[in-house]
């Protein structure tokens, strides 16, 4: 049965099985999949996850900062003790599933790096 690359990328589980955890640090993968043993160091997801969570972050909390400014307008200091934990927080609660969805986009598309020579077709 194929795996969902959505369901096993936000469930940080394993691009081939969606099982085994994918994650063995915060954003470190594992090296081989523990339930199926697949290798998980042919794909790299780069800076694609921290791109689309900033823009995310750009898209949801900018708005709310600007909303909360012109309803209620607090002084600076409360946006300065407000806005940088909520970005935090928001950023490293996506990073993970944004990071394992990417590399299982990657791993269901077999996407690679960019070569000049195309390597030989492995079927
Ligand atoms: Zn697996």
């Amino acid at each position: 049965m194929a795996v969902s690359a959505l369901s096993a990328g936000l469930r940080c589980r394993c691009p081939n099985c969606g099982e085994g955890p994918v994650f063995r640090g915060f954003l470190k993968f594992k090296e081989r999949c523990e339930a199926c043993g697949a290798d998980l160091t042919v794909a790299d997801a780069g800076d694609g996850p921290a791109f689309f969570v900033m823009f995310a972050a750009l898209i949801f909390i900018v708005p709310l900062a600007m909303f909360f400014e012109f309803g209620v307008r607090p002084p600076g200091w409360v946006h300065v003790l407000i806005w940088p934990p909520v970005t935090i927080a928001f950023c490293l609660t996506l990073l993970r599933p944004i990071k394992a969805l990417m590399f299982a986009l990657q791993w269901k598309h077999k996407a690679g790096e960019a070569r000049l020579v195309d390597e030989p077709k492995q079927e």
